[in-house]
């Protein structure tokens, strides 16, 4: 037996390694080569993206997600945990008036409840949505 076969009726070679394959299929079952060139989407063992290196960035590159100049989160989150009760973190946030509000309230203890809340809100935000709802003015 040899390792190249004829064609069938109903297949046709392949144009990159000249190996038969079915005449509807889109690419080579042997090389992956498209036979149609262009419009046609990769085959399937090229869908996964290059390593890291190769040609072009990653499309989801980091720079995007921490492209927003804003405020930290963790800073925000350990100062609502540790001081939020006269309204520090309010105050890192920009938000002065607030702030001003739990220090003069500080001994009701209701903006140490309210600062714990918003210390679990902002500890579930995520990094890049909390820079983009608190940016530097
Ligand atoms: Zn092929």
């Amino acid at each position: 037996m040899t390792t190249t076969r004829a064609r069938t009726a109903d297949e046709v070679y392949c144009v990159s390694c000249g190996r038969p394959i079915p005449e509807s299929a889109a690419f080579c079952t042997h090389c992956g080569a498209s036979q149609s060139p262009g419009g046609q989407p990769p085959p399937p063992h090229y869908a996964s993206p290059p390593p890291y290196g190769y040609g072009a960035p990653p499309p989801y590159a980091t720079q995007q997600r921490y492209s927003v100049h804003g405020r930290d989160k963790w800073i925000a989150v350990v100062l609502a945990f540790f001081l939020g009760g006269f309204g520090i973190h309010k105050f890192y946030l920009g938000k002065t008036a607030q702030g001003f509000l739990y220090l003069l309230f500080f001994w009701t203890f209701i903006p140490w409840i309210v600062s714990f809340i918003e210390f679990i809100i902002y500890l579930l935000t995520p990094e890049d949505v909390f820079r983009a709802k608190y940016p530097y003015s």
